[in-house]
């Protein structure tokens, strides 16, 4: 183990966003877990960080299991090093209008990111607070601005601006920054689910969505891990309790 190397979590990071950000942070330096609820789904990027040089462990684990992030976080300590680098990337949709939005997509949503948020943050924290240095990146999303079909996932994307600025403050007395990157379309299997739920082709989705946006296109994963990389930076230190929208023009 390179005592010297810091190490960073990221969660949902098997594919999509998650995945891209994994790879860029293994490739700015830093140790990378990727953390998925199924292990085995974690290959992938971990061969690619792998290849690429760089060291990466599979974990897998669901973040709103509050042992099982407990055990996931001992066993990154032991085997990739203590984690300064959060980044609660995990995350679910379950779509609908609210009269017909059953409990279970309420609380399935909310699980997911906020109570995944909330425990991966407080099981590391520990070894930031220890170091006097931590980077801590939630996935916001623009829904938080307000999204038809989506009261549970706005309300979610909402709250995790709430938690990165009350995590700012706590935290920032220890030399530990938090911040919210909210992207807007990105390509993933998550914008697929979408375009088919709404019953439009993937292609005629995307289409219509870089016509609306200021920049003329839709967003890459890519566009979200070089944001975080630059949030996990050391030059970073004095950006904290932001949310910054990724989103081709301007939100927020
Ligand atoms: P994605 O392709 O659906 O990937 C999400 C990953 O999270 C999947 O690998 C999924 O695993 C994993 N995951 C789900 N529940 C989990 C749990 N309980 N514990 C651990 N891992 C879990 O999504 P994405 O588009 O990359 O989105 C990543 C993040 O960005 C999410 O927080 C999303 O809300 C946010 N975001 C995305 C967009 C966009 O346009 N794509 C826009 C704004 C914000 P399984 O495959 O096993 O379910």
């Amino acid at each position: 183990m390179d005592g010297n190397q810091r190490v960073a979590v990221v969660s949902g990071a098997a594919r999509g966003i998650g995945a891209a950000i994994a790879k860029r942070l293994s490739s700015d330096g830093l140790g990378v877990a990727v953390l998925d609820l199924d292990e085995s789904a974690c290959a992938e990027t971990v061969d690619s960080i792998r290849e690429a040089g760089g060291r990466a462990l599979a974990v897998g684990a669901d973040v709103s299991d509050e042992a099982g992030v407990e055990a996931a976080i001992a066993r990154i300590v032991d085997e990739l090093g203590a984690p300064t680098v959060v980044v609660n990337n995990a995350g679910i949709t379950r779509d609908n209008l609210l009269f017909k939005m059953s409990v279970d997509d309420w609380d399935a949503v909310m699980s997911v990111h906020l109570r995944g948020a909330f425990l991966l943050s407080r099981a590391a924290q520990k070894y930031m607070v220890e170091q006097k240095w931590g980077r801590i990146v939630n996935l916001s999303s623009t829904s938080a601005l307000g999204n038809r079909g989506q009261a549970n996932y706005s309300a979610a994307k909402a709250g995790m601006q709430g938690l990165t600025k009350t995590l700012a403050v706590e935290l920032g007395p220890f030399g530990v920054t938090a911040n919210a990157i909210a992207p807007g379309f990105i390509v993933t299997e998550m914008t697929a689910a979408t375009a088919e739920r709404i019953g439009v082709s993937f292609e005629d989705f995307k289409a219509s969505v870089a016509a609306e946006t200021p920049v003329r296109r839709i967003g890459v994963p890519e566009d979200i891990a070089h944001t975080a990389s630059f949030l996990v930076s050391e030059g970073a230190g004095f950006v904290s309790g932001q949310v910054i929208y990724v989103a081709g023009g301007p939100k927020g």
